[in-house]
């Protein structure tokens, strides 16, 4: 990934602005930077636009949306920056998170009403850190219809997406200011495109395993449950104009990769009063501050697995996930009519299930916390029938990335923005802290969403101002 000068170029065409990255944050920034009067072109290495954002499941908070209001729900930008500083220990950039969370609103209401994005709120369960119901997501919860969706919309616009065509260098003076980039098609060949300003798309370094095992080690050996594509690409383009990376250690893990299966076994289930045992039966974390924090806690156990365990009514709520229904299909879930026939189907130990249980039974309806600080207050007992599904622990993709400002433009350690460039989504340095536990449900489409959009916007703003 070589940053390249203008002299080498050999431009074949050009726009105004280049969008690396046809995930969802390439997707609303170059239909943002199309709408406001800029020519666009979004630059894709894969023969379709999927991303890590087509893996997910698509759900996207925000505070103060219509969808809110019509369920009687009252949030601010306040209280959900508060959540997201909360859940970090106070360690990411409150101007940023507040500055994402004052936009979040606007870039839901985009989504459904310009871009017809079919969203609705997600109300059956609250994420864990989140302090109110904020998520919006698909009919389905995927984000393969949220890519679907935005692909539409990019058609409709007129935004093209040049897919099979992997950004291999920047054209830019060593100040930082770009002038193209140069892309290569699969037979080889090299396309150069000029354009004023580029904004990188391109998510982080989680399909890196050498970035992975310099910056967040912990995670080396879990399973890598992300996109192949996310290379680091954005993060070395930055690093050679001397731009300033931060919080390079900071991702989004995950503690229910159903085992042999590749299918997220999301947090619902959790939440609202499941729990995790490992081969012994044993539980060994609270399980409920967070899934992404869990990721490593699940493979620190023998043989690096665990399983989730829960009864009927999480199994009746989980089915509103597209990916737990998938689950049942490929034969992931184990259920089994009293605790001694699930024990026998799972090979977990009943003695040690049957202790396990009892002590969960002693906390709900208390105040009372476990040995890890988990309280079962206002959770139903779990009862049979149960079911358990085998997980690992997953590196789902990083948090860490180019330092922006509130819209996306790209800076250096001096606070000094590079002339053209911006980044959002993966791509960017986010608001999750320095370590996995930061993570809060929907930072990762946050981002990429609203910076996006904002970059987009702003990108054609400053090229008509130059
Ligand atoms: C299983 C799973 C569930 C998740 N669920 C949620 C959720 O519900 N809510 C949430 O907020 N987040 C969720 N996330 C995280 C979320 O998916 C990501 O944060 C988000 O999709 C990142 O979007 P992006 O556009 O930055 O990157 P991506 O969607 O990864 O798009 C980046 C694109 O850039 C392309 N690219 C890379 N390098 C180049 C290059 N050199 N040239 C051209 N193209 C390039 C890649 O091929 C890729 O298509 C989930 C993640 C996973 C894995």
């Amino acid at each position: 990934m070589s940053i390249l000068s203008k002299e080498e170029a050999e431009f074949s065409s050009a726009v105004e602005v280049a969008v690396i990255g046809a995930g969802a944050c390439g997707l609303c920034a170059g239909i943002a930077a199309k709408q406001s009067g800029a020519e666009t072109l979004i630059l894709e290495r894969d023969p379709s636009a999927l991303g890590t954002t087509a893996m997910s499941t698509g759900l996207i908070p925000a505070a103060g949306t219509s969808f809110q209001a019509k369920a009687g729900i009252t949030d601010t930008p306040e209280l959900f920056t508060e959540d997201v500083c909360a859940k970090t220990g106070y360690q990411t950039n409150a101007d940023i998170a507040l500055a994402l969370a004052r936009e979040s609103a606007n870039t839901v209401e985009w989504l459904a009403s310009e871009l017809q994005v079919p969203l609705s709120l997600v109300d059956s369960f609250l994420y864990p850190g989140h302090s109110i119901k904020r998520m919006h997501g698909t009919p389905n919860r995927t984000g393969a219809e949220l890519m679907g969706s935005l692909c539409n919309a990019a058609e409709k616009i007129g935004v093209d997406i040049l897919t099979d065509a992997t950004v291999i260098g920047l054209f830019a003076e060593p100040s930082g200011e770009v002038h193209g980039l140069r892309c290569q098609r699969p037979d080889g060949k090299h396309e150069d495109l000029a354009c004023s300003a580029i904004i990188l798309a391109c998510c982080g370094f989680a399909g890196n395993p050498d970035m992975v095992r310099e910056y967040m080690p912990e995670i080396a050996e879990g399973e890598f449950f992300g996109h192949r594509g996310n290379q680091g690409d954005a993060v070395a383009w930055g690093r050679a104009l001397g731009a300033e990376v931060g919080d390079m250690s900071a991702y989004q893990g995950h503690g229910g990769l159903a085992k042999g299966y590749g299918i997220p076994i999301l947090w619902p289930v959790i939440v609202e009063g499941g729990i995790q045992v490992n081969q012994k039966g044993q539980r060994f974390s609270n399980e409920s501050r967070g899934y992404s924090e869990q990721a490593v806690d699940v493979i620190t156990q023998p043989g690096a697995i665990a399983w989730t365990f829960y009864d009927d009514p999480r199994h009746q709520l989980m089915l509103e996930f597209d990916d737990y229904r998938d689950a049942i299909a490929a034969g992931a879930i184990q259920y089994g009519t009293t605790l001694q026939d699930v024990c026998q189907k799972t090979g977990l130990p009943l003695s040690e299930m049957e202790k396990t249980l009892e002590e969960i039974a002693s906390l709900v309806g208390t105040d009372k916390q476990d040995a890890f600080g988990r309280q079962f207050k206002g959770k139903a007992l779990l009862n049979a029938p149960y079911y358990a599904v085998k997980v690992t622990g997953a590196l789902f993709h990083t948090q860490g990335g180019l330092c922006v400002d509130a819209v996306g433009r790209v800076l250096r350690a001096d606070g000094s923005a590079l002339q053209g460039l911006y980044a959002g989504g993966g791509a960017a340095r986010g608001i999750s802290g320095p370590d996995a536990s930061g993570y809060l449900a929907g930072n990762g489409l946050l981002t990429a969403t609203t910076f996006g959009r904002l970059a987009g916007i702003n990108a054609a703003i400053d090229i008509n101002e130059r």
